[in-house]
């Protein structure tokens, strides 16, 4: 089929919720995607921050094949595998966690957290603590619940009503924070790294207090890590690289290097308020897609991996700010997640980016993300940066 071949098709039969450029993804190897008619693109984009080690790693594929090779793809929740007991260990033992939940996306293992938290609260024989504080600015999904914490007018309105209950502060204000906060809230939801808001990592004097006020009124703290989580920080878990543990913290993306999986990690006292039967999933937690997880999170938390993002990461940054482009207002981020807000939208330029080979996107209309591959190199986030520079010089 040719390239307007398969777009025609796609545009037939496919819902058009997304507008996509004008070439077609064949195959990727390391930090680099191919089109159908051989062209590469430098891929700092990930999949949305979800490919963290890249397309075609020789250890995903053997970890694949080892999980294909029991011909168990899934046998749902109702029965034990060691795949799923063993990445619950490992999450376990590299974070605050006691137990773990898995769910199968972002939103889902969101929504698993709230109603974690209003079970917590009524156990405590609260009936009427069941809101949710979140904040400005916060993305956190688009299922109803999620999407009632994801304040954006746009992605909200269509939809209403949505779950009833949240309420917002300004993100990084305590003092909104503060005057926001009451006895019916029984979760305080946060982003430690703001993604698709526009890459606005939290102060730690922020999170600390959050923590305290959490305690004050006997909530809980819920650390929304799905896009900031496994390594993009250069932290394994971005709360590690703040010194504030949450109660609850929820990861998805690159869990397990592209397969669709979530996870919502607690401390016991969050487990304890959770009985048999009060929460369920029938693809969650399946032996293949857990035990690739596996290997993928066991590779990223190697403290050398976790350095090298660190580093690579301050690479990027010192590169965007050394651009001296006047359209460059603000470079921002942690680890691997790299924002640089412009004076102008990003949208055409990340369609001349992708002309030259590069692949970039967005984090609100005026952000340009970075989100790559944590195991891209040196000389490719020089390339990356010097398209950029390009494009920014030419305008
Ligand atoms: C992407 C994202 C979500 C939603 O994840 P889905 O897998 O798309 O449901 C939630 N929170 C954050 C911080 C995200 O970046």
């Amino acid at each position: 089929m040719t390239v307007q071949e398969i777009i025609d098709l796609e545009q037939e039969y496919v819902l058009g919720v997304y507008s996509r450029p004008g070439f077609v993804l064949e195959r990727g190897a390391g930090c680099t995607l191919y089109d159908s008619e051989g062209r590469a693109y430098l891929d700092c984009a990930a999949g949305i921050a979800v490919n963290a080690l890249g397309y075609d790693d020789p250890g995903v594929n053997q970890a694949m094949q080892e999980a294909a090779s029991t011909g168990m793809l899934h046998v749902s929740n109702l029965y034990h595998s060691a795949a799923h007991a063993r990445l619950a260990q490992l999450l376990c033992e590299t974070s605050f966690a006691d137990k773990v939940h898995f769910s199968l996306t972002g939103a889902d293992a969101n929504e698993g957290a709230f109603k974690f938290a209003r079970r917590y609260a009524r156990e405590r024989g609260h009936e009427d603590k069941y809101e949710i504080l979140a904040f400005s600015n916060a993305f956190h999904g688009r299922l109803f619940g999620s999407l009632a914490a994801t304040p954006r007018p746009k992605y909200q309105d269509p939809f209403k009503p949505l779950m009833p209950g949240v309420r917002f502060a300004q993100f990084n204000d305590l003092e909104s924070a503060r005057s926001q906060m009451d006895e019916r809230v029984c979760a305080i939801i946060v982003e430690p790294v703001q993604g698709e808001g526009g890459i606005y990592p939290a102060t730690q004097e922020f999170l600390l207090g959050l923590r305290s006020l959490a305690d004050e009124y006997d909530a809980l703290l819920i650390f929304d890590e799905v896009q900031c989580g496994v390594g993009r920080t250069g932290a394994l878990w971005a709360y590690q690289g703040y010194g504030v543990e949450p109660d609850i913290l929820t990861a998805a993306k690159p869990l397990a290097g592209g397969l669709p999986i979530g996870a919502i990690l607690m401390r016991q006292k969050v487990a304890d308020a959770m009985h048999k039967g009060d929460h369920a999933s029938t693809f969650a937690g399946g032996p293949f897609t857990t035990h690739v997880a596996r290997h993928v999170v066991s590779r990223i938390a190697e403290p050398a991996f976790l350095a090298a993002v660190e580093e690579k990461g301050q690479l990027l940054r010192d590169l965007l700010e050394e651009l001296n482009s006047p359209h460059v207002l603000e470079v921002r981020g942690k680890g691997l997640m790299v924002g640089a807000e412009l004076d102008i939208e990003t949208g055409p330029l990340i369609g001349k980016a992708a002309e030259r080979g590069l692949l970039v996107i967005n984090a609100g209309p005026n952000v340009l993300r970075f989100v790559p591959p944590l195991i891209i190199s040196h000389d490719e986030i020089k390339r990356a940066v010097a398209i950029i520079g390009e494009i920014l010089q030419e305008l």
